[in-house]
């Protein structure tokens, strides 16, 4: 059936949701606050979850043309240097998976998935806000604003994806806005090719210390090292208007005077690392309880996606993910519904767990990587004793939405 189909929100989960569902065969229309897509973010890990959907929507060349696929995840002491575990990727996780363990960087992915949008068929409107929502028995009613004035519109279904700091899940579940997290993303970009040799690689790498970890990775084709540091920590001076501008940017005095902080008793090699790059920018992560019920992932005729609906710390590394297969399941049951409620009701009975579980394991790594004291020590012997077992997530990587 053509559903007609509005988003808010053009992010990850709003530009997949968009591309499912044309494929699906609805009409989709697309509303995004920003007036352009900047290059927000800086690189994001695909585990075989999620590359397989992107595999079944036809994005496997695109995916070879933009993404770097790392051949190990290496678990490191960032106090001594030791690698006290190696988990093999590439081949191996194609073998294993059936799909890749790709690593990305996040305006490349969007790129990607607006432009088979577009060419499917969805339609965007930039510098366009929704502003409320009204689910009745029969259709949706979205309010949008727009420089030139307010419109209203109808739709089969609405679907909210508008991120972390959703005020439209806000209005629907009115549980109060997301919570500091009280822990900092620093990222920053370093060009392979200016870095030594030493320093250069086409691996993923996390480097845990007392209270804060690293992690690095190839982007671009390998061409680029993404490398975020992660600390525990409040941002001081920071506005939640700040913290919706995704980039907190720091002063470089600033942000090296806190990661030095933050790394004090590193190794050498992860403290030149780090030196090498020029400029920082700050996340002050977010997070809400994981998801308790499937009325939070759809109410009436919408359904909440991606982050608007779990927002997770991203120690798992699968915001993003859980953002692709939710829109992979929604659409799923909308290619087939009669009933469009009821087909959101299955969307969400089939999700809304998984995405717990996602949430659940995210802090419980969280706390794995910034160990200290005698669970430091049965961490790091776990990890030289059956890294390899503790670091492969089956229950993660092995789920299928197609
Ligand atoms: C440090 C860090 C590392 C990460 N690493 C990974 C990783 O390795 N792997 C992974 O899978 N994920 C990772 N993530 C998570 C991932 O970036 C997010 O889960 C993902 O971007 C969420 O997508 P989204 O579309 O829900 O939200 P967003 O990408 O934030 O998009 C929301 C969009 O909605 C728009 N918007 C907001 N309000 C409105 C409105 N009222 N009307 C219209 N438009 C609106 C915004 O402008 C924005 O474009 C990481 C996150 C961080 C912070």
């Amino acid at each position: 059936m053509s559903h007609k189909i509005l988003i808010a929100g053009g992010g990850i989960a709003g530009m997949a949701s968009a591309l499912a569902l044309t494929r699906a065969g609805c009409q989709t229309q697309v509303y995004e606050r920003a007036q352009v897509f900047a290059e927000v973010g800086a690189g994001v890990q695909l585990g075989p979850n999620v590359t397989h959907v992107l595999q079944a929507w036809g994005l496997q060349t695109a995916l070879q043309d933009v993404a770097a696929f790392p051949t190990q995840l290496q678990a490191r002491s960032a106090l001594s240097g030791d690698v006290l575990a190696t988990l093999p990727l590439g081949a191996d996780t194609q073998r294993r998976y059936g799909a890749p363990y790709v690593t990305i960087h996040r305006a490349d992915l969007h790129q990607m998935l607006y432009g088979a949008a577009m060419a499917a068929g969805a339609q965007v409107h930039s510098g366009a806000v929704v502003t409320a929502l009204k689910s009745t028995a029969g259709h949706v009613e979205v309010q949008v604003s727009q420089a030139d004035g307010h419109t209203q519109h109808t739709a089969d279904v609405a679907v909210v994806a508008d991120g972390v700091w959703s005020q439209l899940r806000q209005q629907l579940l009115v549980e109060g806005s997301v919570q500091p997290a009280g822990h900092l993303a620093y990222r920053t970009l370093l060009r392979q090719a200016d870095l030594p040799a030493h320093m250069r690689s086409q691996d993923v790498t996390v480097w845990m210390g007392p209270y804060a970890h690293v992690v690095h990775y190839p982007v671009r084709g390998g061409e680029w090292l993404n490398l975020v540091v992660l600390t525990e920590g409040q941002m001081p001076g920071v506005t939640a208007d700040d913290l919706q501008s995704w980039n907190a940017q720091q002063t470089p005095e600033q942000a090296e005077h806190d990661l030095k902080a933050a790394l004090r008793g590193a190794c050498v090699p992860l403290q030149a690392l780090i030196g090498a790059a020029a400029s920082w920018r700050a996340w002050p992560l977010c997070g809400r309880t994981p998801m308790q019920g499937a009325h939070q992932h759809v109410q009436g005729r919408v359904a909440l996606l991606g982050d608007a609906a779990h927002p997770m710390l991203p120690y798992l590394a699968q915001g993003a993910g859980m953002a692709i297969e939710d829109a992979a399941v929604l659409a799923q049951q909308l290619a087939v519904a009669s009933n469009v409620p009821q087909a959101l009701q299955a969307f969400a009975a089939q999700r809304w767990q998984r995405n717990a579980q996602v949430q659940r394991g995210a802090i419980r790594n969280g706390q794995v990587f910034h160990a200290r004291g005698p669970m430091r020590w049965g961490r790091d012997l776990g990890l030289r004793l059956a890294g390899p077992m503790l670091m492969d997530q089956p229950w993660l990587y092995g789920h299928r939405v197609n």
